[in-house]
């Protein structure tokens, strides 16, 4: 059993992560919110027994991890902090809004010997795991092309900082592209080496993008499309990645819920695979634990977090500068 405590009093941690902490057996101690008014209500709502304003109030809490999910900007301070007192960090995505912000970050859990998880949930989807198995086992072939659908609708109440405030790390490339980064890269295998990209703001964001479509080339020589957005409340969400003898559709798998559809064709015809619908979340939960343990995992670590975050870095780039750019790890 593992004592966490919250770095943010976020809608995230409100929707999803209190209960996929205690779903797994966890305690949540308390919450930390820049607004002592928040803090207290988002603790009574979920029956927290502590409640602070300031990172130094985590320190008499008897933690073992944290859970950051405050806005972009404000996770590598947090972190920084975690690490320095030897807990483990579970940290939201994108983990930071510059390269070497997040080279800092996992530099310091490593040097701290805390696991450093990124809340890349989407990996722990039953499609990704189903998806990942078909291409370790050949069964689509030489793989050719994927595309990814990831257009969504931006709630009401998130259309907060992510599409007013750049430094906090707004935009959907931030918010959407390092998902799917990460996505491609853990049932791939492999990490874009090259994007083009454009982006566009439609209507929602002010001094930012809203609408982005990119092309990455990775080291196998497979390309992918991918289309994240803000303000498309019928555009279909989901994933395909095709071989030259097969290709595998996730229809609606993109989600925070674990749902949608995923089907294998080849020559012998469409076949439904079974998924299982276990939280996607609790699952993110279950591989830190094995992570903390030192057993096998599929948890996003903090590499895959910086390396997600370079993928959006890239897009953003090459929006910018109207041409294709080569993306930068390092
Ligand atoms: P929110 O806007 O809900 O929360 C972010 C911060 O905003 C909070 O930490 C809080 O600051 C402040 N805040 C929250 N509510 C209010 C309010 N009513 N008025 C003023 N300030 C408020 O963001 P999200 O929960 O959507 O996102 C938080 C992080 O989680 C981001 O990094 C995001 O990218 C990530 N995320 C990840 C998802 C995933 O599936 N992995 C899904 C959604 C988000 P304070 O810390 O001071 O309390």
């Amino acid at each position: 059993m593992m004592r966490w405590g919250l770095i943010g009093a976020s809608t995230i941690a409100d929707e999803w992560m209190v209960g996929a902490i205690r779903a797994v057996g966890d305690a949540v101690v308390g919450v930390i919110s820049g607004n002592e008014a928040r803090a207290r209500a988002f603790a009574q709502r979920h029956a927290l027994p502590q409640a602070g304003t300031r990172l130094e109030d985590l320190d008499a809490w008897n933690i073992d991890a944290v859970y950051v999910s405050s806005t972009n900007d404000k996770h590598e301070a947090q972190v920084l902090y975690a690490a320095a007192r030897g807990w483990h960090v579970l940290c939201e995505k994108p983990i930071a809004t510059t390269l070497d912000a997040a080279h800092r970050m996992v530099q310091a859990c490593a040097d701290a010997k805390v696991v450093m998880g990124t809340n890349h949930h989407l990996r722990h989807n039953s499609a990704h795991l189903k998806i990942r198995e078909l291409v370790r086992d050949g069964r689509l072939g030489r793989l050719v092309a994927a595309r990814v659908h990831h257009a969504v609708y931006l709630r009401a109440q998130l259309q907060g900082w992510r599409v007013s405030d750049k430094a906090a790390g707004g935009g959907v490339v931030m918010d959407i592209a390092v998902h799917n980064a990460d996505s491609l890269a853990f049932l791939l295998g492999e990490y874009p080496v090259e994007v083009q990209a454009m982006v566009s703001t439609t209507g929602m964001a002010q001094g930012m993008e809203d609408h982005a479509l990119s092309l990455w080339r990775f080291p196998s020589g497979l390309i992918a499309t991918t289309h994240q957005g803000f303000t498309t409340p019928y555009a279909r969400v989901g994933l395909e990645i095709h071989g030259t003898d097969g290709s595998v559709h996730g229809d609606g798998i993109l989600h925070q819920r674990a749902d949608g559809d995923l089907s294998l064709h080849n020559a012998e015809g469409t076949t439904a695979i079974t998924l299982d619908r276990t939280n996607l979340y609790e699952r993110c939960l279950q591989n830190f634990h094995r992570a903390v343990r030192g057993e096998p995992h599929h948890l996003a670590d903090g590499q895959a977090g910086l390396r997600s975050l370079a993928v959006a870095l890239a897009v953003l780039e090459s929006a910018h500068k109207g041409q294709a750019v080569t993306v930068r790890y390092a």
